[in-house]
């Protein structure tokens, strides 16, 4: 079976975790995270970077950070992973949902004015399968309207928007280093951002709530959010060998593209002008193709080929309902398909991939 996604961990991940264990460093303190910090801080190009326990509790660090309050409004993409709009819940903030443009498949701009309203306290553009978002568009939104902006870059991690990282754009940006991510922890995440208040504010959020100055002193209720040593550990070995990642993943991309692009009902997720994606997982979406998606699904199955279907709304699902229209985010939920996407993928296996597509 060709999986849908799978970690590479063939650099320093077994030293540098051996070197936990033996030291018996294995919990939150420990050289690696201040080390694994720096390193993700520089490659983002951000200045600070503060370490968590996994993507969802970096948002709702960010959130918090940013003063989020019960009753705010935060606008969210339609079409992303939960863990998105769960982070604003969390606040008892309500997450707004705006539909997605159909070929980039991410937050329409256009339509983030119109669902701002006295309440509304930011705006989280969703980077989906490592595509950048229009982010001038959404920054100049943003400052007109005094709103946070916090990049959900789980995704997308070194992808570029403008030769800006994303992440490093808006006020804040959330990364995740889940197993099946660009770069992986096992569970992880991190936030990343040019302002110290804001960093500072999430480190003591994620420790307990307790003051940098007093130790076991708490002015407020905070969390235990924070990322291990073992983590940081297998993430700082991750980072040492991110750009062959990325190159790799370039590559599996371009062939992708090149052996799908005339192929009849098949349209590719579109990258913005001024962008460079980094395919998380490299996904299509039927347009009047011969099959239905589950035909296809079955096919791809067949020859041994794991695929995954794109999100569904989130209107649809019972935490999130509205019944307002979301054509866009409608049309690509049923009809998209995420194709595996991995560094070690090879270029036979691509090619079985896509020759399994054609013959359907
Ligand atoms: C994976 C993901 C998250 C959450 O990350 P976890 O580390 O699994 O908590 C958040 N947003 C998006 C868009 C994701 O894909």
């Amino acid at each position: 079976m060709i999986p849908i996604a799978k970690p590479d961990l063939k650099g320093n991940e077994k030293k540098y975790l051996t070197e936990c264990i033996d030291s018996t460093w294995i919990s939150s303190a420990g050289k690696f995270i201040e080390q694994f910090e720096n390193k993700f801080a520089e490659f983002s190009g951000t200045k600070y970077a503060a370490s968590c326990c996994n993507g969802t509790m970096a948002l709702h660090l960010a959130l918090l950070a940013i003063n989020i309050q019960p009753g705010d409004e935060v606008i969210v993409p339609n079409l992303t992973f939960a863990a998105t709009a769960n982070a604003v819940l969390y606040c008892n903030a309500k997450p707004v949902l705006v539909d997605i443009d159909k070929e980039t498949w991410n937050i329409d701009p256009e339509k983030i004015e119109q669902a701002i309203t006295p309440k509304t306290k930011a705006i989280i553009p969703v980077h989906l399968y490592g595509n950048p978002c229009d982010m001038d568009k959404i920054m100049e939104i943003a400052n007109n309207h005094s709103l946070f902006v916090i990049e959900d870059s789980a995704e997308a991690h070194g992808a570029k928007y403008k030769n800006k990282k994303v992440g490093s754009i808006g006020h804040i940006g959330c990364f995740s280093f889940y197993g099946n991510k660009i770069v992986s922890t096992g569970e992880g995440g991190i936030c990343t951002s040019n302002n110290k208040e804001l960093i500072d504010r999430i480190n003591v959020l994620k420790n307990h709530g307790m003051t940098k100055e007093r130790r076991y002193w708490h002015n407020e209720v905070g969390y235990n959010y924070r990322m291990t040593n073992m983590q940081a550990a297998v993430g700082l070995a991750q980072l040492e060998t991110i750009n062959t990642f990325i190159e790799r993943r370039r590559k599996v991309e371009n062939l992708y593209r090149e052996l799908l692009k005339d192929v009849e009902g098949i349209k590719i997720q579109k990258t913005h002008d001024n962008a460079e994606q980094i395919p998380w997982m490299f996904s299509i979406v039927l347009d009047n193709f011969k099959l239905s998606r589950d035909e296809l699904i079955d096919k791809l199955e067949q020859a041994g080929i794991e695929t995954r279907k794109t999100f569904f709304p989130l209107n649809e699902m019972p935490p999130y309902y509205t019944d307002s229209q979301f054509p866009n985010s409608d049309l690509i939920s049923k009809n998209g398909i995420s194709l595996p996407t991995y560094a070690e993928l090879t270029e036979e296996e691509i090619i079985l991939i896509c020759d399994t597509i054609k013959n359907a």
